[in-house]
């Protein structure tokens, strides 16, 4: 049986050095997006970012949900979820629709609003490199061992033993052990985790849950055929309405997207 890979992130142990933005940027041959790495954000060109809060840093960056809400919501399969643990995007059957971005729990997904054949982009745990039995960039470019990688179940001891070991550094609680299902990014944090920008409260049940409940009741949008096609149609032109409001809302702040 395969096992399932993670990222354990430790915000108790990131110095907030930029390693892993540095090493996700050349792993994925992305150019440039800010002179300041901490005044970054995610973006088509950026899989993960260092956010400051206070004393302490975290990162931020696709969690690899167990059970996907992108995967559940997106009508021809783009996303998948690997058996190792990875969820991976085929921009080739993508219709654009981006209901991938508007149902993530955690708001992860970007889109290359800029170019002509426009993709959904997102952090894919290095799958290339984890399929070969090596560590994620990010993992192997931190000095302080605030990211590593391995087995799922391997890291949430780790992250158990770093809690019992010092109780008085840690909020007592694994990010990533039940939220929305589960996730294959875990966060330990010395603070509450809403206090470093994580969704608080989030159902223990897996989001797909919800949506497919939903589903089942507008079958006049979500049906076969011409109905389909025409919600589709629909929904994808008001969500590109959508988007492209909140796109000039953030550009007009002069933030990257
Ligand atoms: S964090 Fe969002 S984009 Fe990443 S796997 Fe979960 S639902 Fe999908
Ligand atoms: S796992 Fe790979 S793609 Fe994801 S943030 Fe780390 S270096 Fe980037
Ligand atoms: S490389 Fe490690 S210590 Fe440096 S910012 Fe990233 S997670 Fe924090």
């Amino acid at each position: 049986m395969i096992k399932q890979k993670a990222i354990l992130f430790d915000a108790t142990l990131c110095v907030g050095c930029g390693e892993c933005y540095n090493a996700c940027k050349e792993q994925n041959k992305l150019p440039a997006t800010n002179d300041d790495f901490l005044k970054d954000h995610l973006g088509a060109n950026t899989y993960t970012v260092i956010e400051e809060y206070g004393d302490y840093y975290t990162r931020k960056l696709c969690m690899h949900c167990v059970e996907p809400t992108c995967v559940s919501v997106c009508p021809v399969g783009a996303f998948t979820k690997t058996e190792l643990g990875p969820v991976l995007y085929n921009p080739d059957i993508c219709l654009g629709c981006r209901y991938c971005m508007q149902s993530c729990p955690h708001k992860i997904p970007r889109y290359e609003w800029t170019k002509n054949n426009p993709r959904v982009r997102k952090c894919v745990m290095c799958y290339d490199k984890i399929s070969k039995g090596e560590s994620t960039a990010c993992a192997d470019a931190c000095p302080a061992e605030a990211t590593i990688f391995g087995d799922r179940d391997e890291l949430i001891k780790i992250a158990k033993q770093r809690i019992a070991e010092s109780p008085d550094s840690y909020y007592p609680e694994i990010y990533g052990l039940n939220e929305a299902g589960g996730t294959s990014v875990l966060i330990l944090s010395p603070v509450p985790f809403d206090q470093l920008g994580f969704a608080a409260n989030l159902p223990k049940e897996p989001l797909g849950n919800y949506t497919m409940r939903a589903l089942d009741k507008i079958p006049s949008v979500v049906g076969v055929g011409g109905v389909f096609l025409t919600g589709m149609y629909w929904l994808t032109k008001r969500k590109n309405e959508i988007a492209k409001e909140e796109n000039d809302t953030i550009k007009s702040d002069g933030k990257k997207i």
